[in-house]
């Protein structure tokens, strides 16, 4: 077990301070003491003085000229007052987030690409992934009594993969890691028995035990048929079409889970903790908050959306570098993959932005 990595200033930065070590995190950080776009990438752009925010903009469609094989720009509509604006530009960077960047792909569909832009593969929109949630263990743990959350690291526990790996094979392919906790529950066993009054609410400010628990985060397959589509019945309030996703966790992520439970027991077990207990929800597709795969990357322009710039094959000055371009999806949360690989398409875009004879461009 590790404790979880998080990315919390230890010592100030130009408009950051440091972290203030009050586990406030969830509400969101004023400090910039942990990473953001608001506290980080947002004022370098800034900076550099090129950066125009248009907020209260949908992006309905990537304009595209056949001839020339490439995109022009993008058309973007007010949400408050619904006009319509075209944007020109050389390039194209998509990051609505995967499924809000098929989207847009999908919308962008035109006579030379009736199934949206970058569909020549037939691979946009499916392979859908996540991270398969809500199975593992928990129980109670005695003593510690003196001990609280406060002024202690805003993060939790991490187990890593070990399984199917080093030549292990189980019934399932791929894996899981762990993510968990502990907290002291609110309430002695006073307050339990005490029913109304005064000394209830003294015995509900007194902590009550220690509990702890882990939950699996599981890698789902790239399967072909766990698509996204444009649903033609139906509209949002800008009369745009609304995305349909049909996607399920199948036999390999049911039995992985199975696995996540029992092992969950079986290292609490035999860590001390009282009452262990497992809980499987049976999971759907959407509980990860890690949604990928709908516009996968690869080497073949038969097989796959973008060439391994994130580049869309059939206009490659569009770049799609959200987590739509993974084409599996690991167990370990994916941001700092996104953004490593928007950084990377990035510094690719301003070389060959530089170039006398810009493919790209
Ligand atoms: C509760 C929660 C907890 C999470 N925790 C973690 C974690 O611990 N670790 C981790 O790695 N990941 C985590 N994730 C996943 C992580 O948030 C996403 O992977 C990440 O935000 C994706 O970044 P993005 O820039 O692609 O998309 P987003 O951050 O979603 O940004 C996309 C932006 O595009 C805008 N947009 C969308 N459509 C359009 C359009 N048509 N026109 C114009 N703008 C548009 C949106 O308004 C949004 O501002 C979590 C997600 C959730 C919901
Ligand atoms: S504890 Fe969290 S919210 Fe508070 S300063 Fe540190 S990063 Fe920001």
């Amino acid at each position: 077990m590790i404790i979880g990595r998080c990315a919390h200033l230890t010592e100030a930065l130009p408009g950051r301070t440091k972290c203030q070590y009050r586990n406030k995190c969830d509400l969101g950080c004023p400090f910039g003491g942990y990473f953001s776009t608001q506290s980080s990438t947002l004022p370098a752009a800034v900076k550099t003085g090129n950066l125009t925010l248009r907020p209260m903009s949908i992006v309905t469609r990537i304009l595209y000229d056949k001839d020339k094989k490439k995109a022009t720009g993008v058309e973007v509509l007010d949400a408050e007052t619904n006009q319509t604006y075209t944007y020109k530009s050389k390039i194209v960077f998509v990051n609505a987030s995967t499924l809000n960047s098929t989207w847009l792909l999908l919308n962008s569909a035109t006579d030379v690409w009736p199934d949206g832009l970058g569909s020549s593969s037939g691979t946009l929109g499916h392979y859908l992934m996540d991270h398969h949630l809500g199975s593992g263990a928990g129980g109670r743990v005695e003593g510690y009594e003196d001990k609280y959350v406060y002024g202690r690291r805003p993060n939790g526990v991490y187990i890593p993969r070990y399984r199917n790996l080093n030549n292990e094979k189980r019934d399932y392919l791929r894996g899981f890691g762990y993510q968990g906790g502990a907290a002291r529950n609110r309430g002695t066993k006073a307050a339990e028995e005490i029913a109304a009054g005064i000394a209830l609410k003294e015995a509900l400010t007194e902590p009550g035990g220690w509990g702890v628990w882990m939950g699996g985060f599981g890698e789902v397959l790239p399967y072909y048929e766990n698509t996204v589509t444009l649903d033609k019945n139906r509209k949002d309030k800008w009369g745009l079409n609304i995305l349909a996703i049909d996607a399920e966790l199948k036999d390999n992520e049911k039995k992985m889970r199975k696995e996540i439970v029992e092992d969950g027991k079986e290292m609490l077990e035999k860590a001390g903790v009282k009452d262990v207990y497992g809980f499987d929800n049976e999971g759907i597709m959407g509980q990860g908050i890690h949604e990928m795969g709908t516009a996968r990357m690869g080497n073949d322009p038969k097989t796959s959306v973008l060439n391994k710039w994130n580049q869309i094959w059939d206009a490659p000055n569009v770049f799609v570098t959200d987590g739509s371009f993974m084409t599996s999806a690991g167990c370990v949360n994916p941001s700092l993959t996104y953004m490593a690989f928007t950084a990377r398409a990035a510094d690719y875009a301003v070389a060959e932005l530089k170039k006398e004879t810009c493919d790209s461009c």
